[in-house]
């Protein structure tokens, strides 16, 4: 991982990330093997329990999102991963087609699958919001989900909206899911918290990662979705992957998948891979989350460093007198230049409908962002993705 750049720098650079509070005061993450309550190895995997849903898995499974190649999904459950996610929307539909084909031969019982669905809007009804639901059954080509997510909702009203959660229930109810959950990208604290309050959702599973290191709040949220026996799966972990647009200075995705674990309050996590060696780092990571010296490092170093990862915080969120979604954007930024998915990046900015020409009318930008981005230069970096034809892409 960049060792190159990171050690020639590092002492430079080593004052910032100390002040930036990274792991400051935390010398329990060292080399010292980690023994998190809750905890338990099974076949050497570490395993932790989704609350009161009762599901044992293991801290490490497989976010299918960007994953092409369906032997990345057999080699992941064949090495011992249990948990599958994946989306309505993911790759149009073909995400769920694929996870149909490969999965119609494994007995049911030997994996958990997990999908979600977006509610477009507070408008759409819990008949439209089943439909849906009964499409992506249809590419599944199964009985029944584990989890079925509200997919990204950033507010305490759309987690509690009347028509989704009826939906969710019904679907429960009839053992088309076995478990309801909420997933989150921004707001993360509002939204978590809402889904403690409903007393219906199961599962939380919102962004966490080490570039979150000075939000306590969304820790703190988190820890109370814990407490109150909801199962707490954590995305995006990797951060973004890169920390520079032209890729050349990976995030250590090892350390940042360990330093995620570290919270016992996260009972597990699903980093999408699109290669098989990432797959294998992440089953290392499933027989041991202990953190070297190295890799605390590594991470204090990247912290300081800024990156393109939006953390969500939603600071910026009223500045712009456009009323653009900034962080819905800035996550289609890291999606076109830290995945390098363009067709996700695309996706994302479809869904946000914006109108035809963003910030053109601006002369300076006023959204002062939290992490220090540019927002404009960003905005209209990934702007342009939206005058590629969507077929292209995909
Ligand atoms: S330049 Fe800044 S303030 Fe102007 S529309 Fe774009 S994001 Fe909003
Ligand atoms: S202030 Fe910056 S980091 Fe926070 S949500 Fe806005 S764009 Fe993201």
């Amino acid at each position: 991982m960049h060792k190159s750049f990171n050690r020639r720098n590092f002492l430079k650079l080593t004052a910032a990330g100390a002040a930036g509070g990274l792991f400051a005061g935390s010398g329990k993450l060292n080399a010292a093997p980690f023994k998190p309550i809750g905890s338990e190895k099974s076949g050497g995997i570490i395993h932790r329990t989704l609350g009161k849903t009762g599901m044992k898995v293991p801290v490490v499974n497989l976010g299918v999102m960007r994953v092409d190649n369906p032997r990345i999904v057999t080699m992941a459950l064949d090495g011992g991963m249990t948990l599958l996610d994946t989306a309505h929307g993911y790759q149009n539909g073909r995400n769920e087609e694929m996870l149909g084909t490969l999965l119609k031969d494994r007995p049911r019982e030997s994996f958990y699958l997990a999908t979600k669905v977006s509610a477009r809007g507070a408008d759409m009804t819990t008949e439209e919001f089943i439909e849906t639901f009964d499409i992506s059954m249809q590419r599944l080509q199964l009985e029944y989900v584990d989890i079925l997510y509200l997919h990204g909702p950033s507010s305490r009203e759309a987690v509690l909206n009347e028509n989704h959660l009826a939906a969710l229930m019904k679907l429960r109810k009839q053992g088309r899911t076995r478990f309801i959950g909420v997933t989150t990208h921004s707001n993360e604290a509002e939204v978590v918290r809402a889904a403690v309050e409903s007393r219906e959702y199961d599962i939380v599973c919102p962004a966490y990662n080490f570039r979150m290191e000075n939000l306590p709040d969304i820790k703190l949220a988190i820890k109370e979705a814990a407490e109150a026996g909801l199962g707490v799966i954590a995305m995006k972990t990797m951060a973004g992957a890169y920390w520079d647009r032209e890729r050349q200075e990976p995030i250590n995705t090892s350390a940042a998948l360990k330093y995620a674990l570290q919270n016992e309050n996260i009972h597990t996590s699903i980093p999408g891979v699109t290669a098989f060696h990432e797959l294998e780092e992440n089953f290392k990571v499933n027989t041991d989350i202990g953190m070297t010296n190295e890799e605390i490092q590594d991470l204090r170093l990247e912290q300081a460093l800024g990156g393109m990862y939006c953390f969500g915080c939603e600071a910026c969120l009223g500045q712009c007198p456009e009323n653009l979604p900034v962080p819905d954007i800035m996550r289609s930024y890291m999606y076109a230049h830290g995945y390098r998915d363009l067709s996700l990046a695309r996706s994302t900015m479809d869904s946000l409908a914006l109108a035809g020409n963003i910030c053109g009318s601006c002369s300076s930008c006023k959204v002062n962002c939290a992490q220090g981005f540019d927002i404009a230069s960003k905005i209209r970096d990934i702007d342009r993705i939206r005058q590629i034809p969507s077929d292209f892409l995909a």
